[in-house]
């Protein structure tokens, strides 16, 4: 009973705390409402358990060319075009950039270490937040910085009739990538809406900033290693540590606000 009563009233004051959170975000800047229409999901770290892999795929082919790197900054570069990720650690190593074919071959080698490992696998709950949006009517986007086929085929499968072609974007896509607002706002255009019809799901620094950038309402899940202050210092309006599994939790609570 005691138990219950606890529950009920966090709730009340999570939906509370949200309700300012998003208020002040409306009034920063100067939107008439948020009218939720379509929500931008990243893809590694939030849709797919895939950062693991990333981490290890990064590492082993840095070692291959000598460069030292972190598993810590491969989550701090998390979201950036992988060409630009090689460009900067070599510059640091070598002191000069890497020729365009040997950049691509470092990318290739990459890839071909993600594609050697196990299978990647969905984010848990990720299926359950989307059916939960597709019920309330909403669009769900993707907008990631990979261009990677192997592992962008696996939403279809994990998630299927949910990322239709029409509704990505891609580091395929010639524009800029992350931290830049670009795939943010290509998201909005191909999806026909307002920045204050929209919410991004990102779990990476440099996608936090692509989509506070861009004007969209950002919720952070921390689905890695990194402190979760450093989402918030990006401009994170929500950050969740519980990740895709409290995000599943309180979307209810959220949304409500979003969707008015
Ligand atoms: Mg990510």
């Amino acid at each position: 009973m005691i138990s219950e009563l606890i529950h009920v009233n966090l709730q009340k004051l999570f939906f509370m705390m949200y309700k300012t959170i998003i208020q002040q975000f409306i009034q920063q800047n100067n939107y008439p409402k948020l009218q939720l229409k379509g929500v931008f999901f990243d893809m590694d770290g939030v849709l797919l358990d895939s950062m693991g892999k990333h981490a290890s795929a990064w590492i082993q082919a840095m070692q291959d060319y000598n460069i030292p790197f972190t598993s810590e900054e491969v989550y701090l570069y998390e979201g950036q075009p992988a060409l630009l990720t090689i460009e900067e650690a070599y510059q640091r190593t070598f002191g000069k950039k890497p020729a365009a074919e040997v950049a691509e071959e470092f990318y290739s080698l990459k890839s071909y270490y993600i594609d050697k490992m196990d299978p990647i696998g969905p984010m848990k709950h990720a299926d359950k937040l989307l059916q939960q949006i597709k019920n309330q009517g909403l669009g769900a986007y993707l907008v990631t910085g990979s261009r990677q086929p192997s592992i962008i085929d696996m939403l279809d499968i994990y998630f299927p009739n949910t990322f239709q072609p029409d509704h990505r974007v891609t580091a395929l896509d010639d524009i800029k990538g992350k931290p830049a607002p670009d795939p943010y706002l290509k998201a909005l255009s191909i999806a026909g809406i307002k920045p204050w019809e929209a919410v991004v799901i990102e779990n990476a620094p440099l996608g936090v900033e692509s989509a506070v950038a861009a004007g969209i309402f950002t919720i952070a899940i921390n689905t890695g290693p990194l402190a979760s202050s450093i989402l918030s210092e990006r401009g994170a309006h929500i950050v969740l540590d519980g990740g895709m599994t409290e995000l599943n939790n309180k979307w209810k609570e959220i949304s409500a606000h979003l969707i008015s």
